[in-house]
């Protein structure tokens, strides 16, 4: 018996200490993969995904893509040192490619801040507010760790509390090896992790604030989660597959342009 309560207070200890906060929602969350474990994976696992894929070369497109996420980038920056998180920002490695891949309605954003965008999305991102939609809610997925948390809970249920903390120390190459997995990089790919709906929405959320206080309407969310909408197609995106339906998606956008547009500044 005291074993058994020894346990589940040590248990309970790690779930204290593991526990984080993400910024904007205030919500408390489960991360057990150290954040420098995590950011190093990341760029392994995102220099290998940009080495295996074909990058664009259409300059215009490439600096459409830098700006506007350099811009929401800094925007959650300035939120980081607003609200005394000034350790966090040296945490962040931006970085921002453009895939050539017509046929990939997507993007993702990896730990760390290692940003891909798909040239399939540009044409229904159609211009930079378009696009800093999407930049805005691939931010709000790193600023939120969210990649760290869905590790975290993949892993807590496979391997429990304990063991979790184990294989981390003793398997320098676990977190990385879950990294690819998320993200789905390399060629013995298991199961894709797909972002929680609890993500999808909260990514949504936090990008309007990101992106109107990088400067562009958050009201222009709202056209482009109906094109996304209407999109269809042979293979869902990341953007749709485990999103919210597009209808409840645009209602709770709706709700919160209130909260986002006290940050806009009309130019
Ligand atoms: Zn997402």
């Amino acid at each position: 018996m005291f074993k058994v309560r020894f346990l589940a207070f040590l248990i309970s200890m790690m779930l204290f200490v593991s526990c984080s906060t993400v910024p904007i929602t205030g919500r408390k969350q489960i991360s057990f993969i150290p954040q420098n474990q995590l950011i190093t994976s990341s760029i392994d696992a995102y220099n290998q995904l940009l080495s295996q894929s074909k990058l664009s070369n259409d300059s215009t497109k490439k600096q459409m893509v830098a700006e506007v996420g350099a811009k929401i980038a800094s925007s959650a920056e300035q939120f980081m040192r607003e609200n005394g998180m000034e350790k966090e920002v040296e945490t962040y490695h931006w970085e921002f490619n453009l895939i050539e891949d017509d046929k990939t309605v997507n993007a993702f954003c990896m730990p760390g801040g290692k940003i891909a965008v798909y040239t399939g999305i540009l044409p229904v991102t159609q211009d930079e507010n378009g696009l800093a939609v999407v930049m805005g809610h691939e931010v709000a997925h790193a600023l939120a760790n969210h990649g760290g948390e869905r590790m975290s809970q993949v892993m807590l249920a496979q391997l429990g509390a304990t063991s979790l903390s184990v294989a981390l120390s003793s398997q320098p190459g676990l977190a990385k090896d879950l990294i690819m997995q998320a993200y789905g990089v390399g060629a013995n790919v298991g199961v894709l992790l797909p972002y929680s709906r609890r993500h999808e929405s909260e990514a949504d959320h936090i990008g309007l604030i990101l992106m109107a206080r990088a400067g562009y309407d958050p009201r222009t969310a709202i056209p482009f989660w109906q094109r996304m909408g209407n999109l269809g197609g042979e293979r869902p995106p990341e953007f749709l597959s485990t999103h919210p339906a597009p209808e409840k998606r645009v209602e709770d956008i709706r709700n919160e342009l209130p909260e986002a547009l006290k940050y806009y500044k009309e130019p």
